[in-house]
């Protein structure tokens, strides 16, 4: 079973050119063992307290194994281009695009997308599960989970998944640095500590408060970036895209404050997400 029915005939077409291509089966073998492994660690992995957000534990548990998923693909992606005829991949990409009209599902399949001939493949050997057609995925008041289309912004339910996979491919992006991770621990801890702690004070202007102790998390998250340069193993380009974009459109949650924690991560760098997951936390908390 593919990604969804919509994806079968680019499933289908990997299989003869994986039989035909001798160097991309190699490539494709090697990237089904490493990312079966890859996934395994990720699998047991739990988010750190101010990651979480409101987040149920198996939902963060899905958000890492996407994250990871993603990185494969995109790992696999660069590879095999060197080993990929350009009518082959011209042909498996026009057969994704139609997949991805079809199923209307930006929001799940952006993976693939990103992808090479072979991810739908590399997908289903590694036991992810086929999604079911028609089902709704979250309860999206947007738009946005069904098009991939941003109008507005986003609502709640969408602000929340796209902080998630925030939040997820900055642990996967930390685990690469634990030095940096572990200052970056810190300040996300400090912050939370602080943030609970103001949620429970009588104020007039509550939210505000509450924001300005993330604000004060965010300025030392700075510091770190511009004085723990060293601390990021060299020649390591981080943060990653994904990291970026993923920032990006939580800057266009329609929740003020998560909105808000989107815009300003290039100054903060590695930990704005999880400023981001406290700032869903302490909605939450304030509004209920
Ligand atoms: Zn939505």
């Amino acid at each position: 079973m593919s990604i969804a029915p919509w994806f079968d005939a680019a499933a289908e077409f990997e299989r003869p050119l994986l039989e035909r291509n001798a160097p991309l089966a190699e490539l494709h073998r090697q990237a089904q063992l490493d990312g079966a492994a890859r996934l395994r660690a990720a699998g047991s992995l739990r988010a750190p307290s101010p990651w979480q957000g409101t987040t149920s534990v198996s939902g963060m548990r899905q958000a890492i194994v996407e994250a990871e998923v993603y990185a494969l693909l995109r790992e696999y992606a660069a590879q095999a281009a060197a080993v990929t005829d350009g009518a082959d991949s011209a042909r498996w990409t026009a057969l994704v695009d139609e997949g991805l009209t079809r199923s209307r599902r930006g929001l799940l399949v952006d993976e693939v997308r990103d992808s090479a001939a072979g991810a739908l493949l590399l997908r289903d050997s590694w036991g992810l599960r086929p999604v079911v057609p028609n089902a709704p995925v979250i309860d999206c008041a947007c738009g946005y989970a069904e098009s991939g289309v941003i109008a507005k912004g986003l609502c709640i339910e969408c602000g929340e998944l796209v902080v998630r996979r925030w939040s997820a491919e900055e642990l996967r992006l930390l685990a690469l640095v634990p030095k940096y991770r572990a200052r970056v621990e810190e300040i996300l801890s400090d912050t939370e500590a602080r943030q609970k702690k103001q949620i429970g004070v009588p104020s007039d202007a509550p939210i505000s408060d509450v924001a300005s102790k993330r604000a004060r998390g965010g300025r030392a998250l700075g510091r770190l970036r511009r004085s723990g340069r060293r601390l990021l193993v060299a020649g390591r380009d981080l943060p990653s895209e994904r990291w970026k974009q993923l920032a990006a459109l939580t800057a266009k949650a329609l929740q003020i404050q998560v909105g808000a924690e989107g815009r300003r991560a290039g100054r903060r760098g590695l930990g704005a997400a999880g400023l981001a997951a406290l700032a869903v936390k302490s909605d939450d908390a304030i509004h209920g």
